[in-house]
C-alpha cells in the first residue's frame, strides 16, 4: 500500500497577530483565563498546534508530535491529507453553496453514493440515511427518537462502559457516572446491561466465560416477568467501546445480542461513531461479526475531518414525521466532499486491512512489554483502536488477575509521552487506559516510534513511582 506524501500548507496568522501575542505561553494563558472550566483535551496537552501533516502536529515552538489522538478518532487519513484537501479546495473553487440545510446538492448526492457503497451487503439495499446536526451525539439522539417512534416504546437498553455523547438522550445511555450524576435526567428509562470486559469482568470470571455470562444475564433479564424491564425501544451498543477504554466485544457476544434483539422485536442500534471507516480493521466494525444492525450511527471520520453525522437505518423504521429530527447544520457541503473523498480513499487503498495489520503488530509489541513493565495490566483493542490499561503493580490482583487501575500513573505517562513527542489520551475506567487512535495512514516507522515512546514513558514513570514508594 502506498501512502501519498502529505502537503503541509503555509500557516496564515491573523493580521493583528504579533510575535508577542502568538507565543505559546501567551495563548495558553489567555485560554486558561477565558475558556470554560469544562475544557478537556486542552488541559492535558499544553501545546499550541500551528501546523499539521499526516500524523505529525507541530507546535508554535517548532516541536513536533506524533498524534495518536487524531481528533478523537476523526482523522482517518491524518491531518491535511492531500485527498481531503483537494476535495475541499475543488468544492470551494466551484462556487457551490457551502450551507444548504438539508437540500439536495450534487455533493450530498455523491457522498450518499460513496457511503452506501461501503455499507455491508444486505443493509445498503434497504437503507435510508438521515443527515443530522454535525456531532455524533446528535445522530445518537436521532437513532433513539427513530426507534422510539417506530416501536411506540420509550425504554432503552445500554451497556456498562458505554459512551454515546453529551446531549440528554445520549448521556442517558452513556455509562460514565461522573458526567451524569450532576445533571438531571441522566438515568431515565435506561436498563444498564453488562458489557463483556475480560480484564475487569463484571462477573469476576473474565475470558469467554465472562462474555457468556453477560449474554445469559441479558437474555434472562429480558425474559424475566419480574425483571423490571418494560419492552424497550432499542438496544444501543458499540462494537469496540472507545471512550470506555478500547474494549472490544467478542463477535459471538455481539451475534447473541443481535439474536436476542431480533427475537424480541427490539431494534439494534450500533454506534459506529468511533469504530467506523476502517478504524477497527474492517470498514464498519459490524462486519467482524457479520451482524446486520437496524440503525448505524456514524460521525467523526465520515466527514473527512469536517463535522458531519448521520444515521443509516432499515427503511422499515422510516415512519417518523417530517421535522422529527431537524437542525440547522445538516448540509455542510465541504464535509460532504471531504467525506466522500475519504470514504473512497479508505476503500480504494485498503486502509481497513492496513489498520488490521499495523494494529495487530502494535498490540502484540505492547503486549510483549508486559513482562518487563508490570504497570501494563492489559493490552487490548481491534485494529488501530488500542488500549493499554495501567495498573498499580504492587497492589494485589483480583480473581481475574487484574490489579487496581492506576489513574495517577496514567496521567504521568500521558505527560511523559508528550515530553517524548507523542500525543496520547486516556480513557476507560478511572481514566487509566492509554488510548491509541493513530490515523490509518500511519507508516511502519511511525508505528514503531509510537510503541518505543510509550514504552519508554511507562518505564520511566514506573521507575520514578517505585523509587518514590521506597523513599
Ligand atoms: N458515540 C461514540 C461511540 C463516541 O465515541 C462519541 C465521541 N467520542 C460520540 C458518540 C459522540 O460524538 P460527538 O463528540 O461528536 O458528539
Amino acid at each position: 500500500m502506498t501512502v501519498p506524501p502529505s502537503i503541509v500548507p503555509p500557516v496564515a496568522l491573523p493580521a493583528q497577530a504579533t510575535a508577542a501575542t502568538t507565543t505559546a505561553d501567551g495563548i495558553l494563558r489567555r485560554q486558561r483565563a477565558r475558556e470554560s472550566s469544562a475544557r478537556t483535551y486542552a488541559r492535558s496537552f499544553p501545546i499550541v498546534p500551528v501546523r499539521a501533516s499526516g500524523m505529525t502536529v507541530e507546535g508554535t515552538d517548532g516541536r513536533r508530535y506524533l498524534d495518536c489522538l487524531s481528533g478523537a478518532g476523526t482523522l482517518a487519513l491524518g491531518h491535511n491529507h492531500p485527498v481531503t484537501l483537494e476535495a475541499v479546495r475543488r468544492t470551494m473553487d466551484s462556487g457551490a453553496p457551502l450551507h444548504v440545510l438539508d437540500l439536495a446538492t450534487p455533493e450530498k448526492d455523491d457522498f450518499t453514493d460513496a457511503l452506501f457503497a461501503t455499507l455491508p451487503g444486505g443493509f445498503a439495499d434497504r437503507a435510508r440515511v438521515h443527515f443530522c446536526g454535525p456531532a455524533g451525539t446528535d445522530a445518537v439522539e436521532a437513532a433513539l427518537k427513530l426507534t422510539q417512534t417506530a416501536t411506540g416504546r420509550s425504554g432503552l437498553l445500554a451497556f456498562t462502559g458505554a459512551y454515546h455523547g453529551m446531549t440528554a438522550g445520549a448521556l442517558g445511555v452513556t455509562g460514565s457516572v461522573a458526567v451524569k450524576e450532576r445533571v438531571a435526567g441522566g438515568g431515565a428509562e435506561v436498563t444498564r446491561l453488562p458489557y463483556p470486559y475480560a480484564y475487569r469482568c463484571p462477573f469476576g470470571v473474565g475470558g469467554d466465560r465472562g462474555a457468556g455470562l453477560a449474554a445469559t444475564y441479558t437474555e434472562r433479564l429480558l425474559d424475566d416477568p419480574a425483571g423490571g424491564v418494560v419492552p424497550p425501544a432499542a438496544m444501543i451498543v458499540e462494537v469496540v467501546q472507545g471512550e470506555g477504554g478500547a474494549v472490544p466485544a467478542p463477535d459471538d457476544w455481539l451475534r447473541t445480542m443481535r439474536r436476542l434483539t431480533s427475537e424480541r422485536g427490539v431494534p439494534l442500534i450500533v454506534d459506529e461513531v468511533q469504530t467506523g471507516v476502517g478504524r477497527t480493521g474492517a470498514f464498519w466494525a459490524v462486519e467482524h461479526s457479520g451482524i446486520t444492525p437496524d440503525v448505524l450511527v456514524l460521525s467523526k471520520a465520515i466527514g473527512g475531518g469536517l463535522p458531519m453525522a448521520v444515521i443509516v437505518y432499515d427503511e422499515k423504521y422510516d415512519g417518523w414525521l417530517p421535522g422529527a429530527h431537524t437542525g440547522t447544520f445538516r448540509g455542510n457541503t465541504l464535509a460532504m466532499a471531504a467525506g466522500a473523498a475519504t470514504l473512497r480513499f479508505v476503500s480504494a487503498e485498503g486502509l481497513s486491512e492496513r489498520a488490521a495489520v499495523v494494529g495487530a503488530r502494535m498490540t502484540a509489541r505492547l503486549d510483549s512489554l508486559r513482562a518487563d513493565l508490570p504497570a501494563i495490566g492489559d493490552v487490548r483493542g481491534r485494529g488501530l483502536m488500542i488500549g493499554v490499561e495501567l495498573v498499580d503493580p504492587e497492589a494485589p490482583s483480583d480473581a481475574c488477575g487484574a490489579r487496581p487501575a492506576d489513574a495517577e500513573l496514567a496521567v504521568r505517562v500521558r505527560a511523559a509521552c508528550l515530553d517524548r513527542g507523542l500525543i496520547v489520551e486516556l480513557g476507560g475506567r478511572f481514566d487509566a487506559t492509554v488510548r491509541l487512535l493513530p490515523p490509518l495512514t500511519i507508516t511502519d516507522e511511525q508505528a514503531e516510534a509510537v510503541v518505543d515512546r510509550l514504552a519508554d514513558a511507562i518505564a520511566t514513570v514506573s521507575k520514578d513511582a517505585a523509587q518514590g514508594r521506597q523513599a
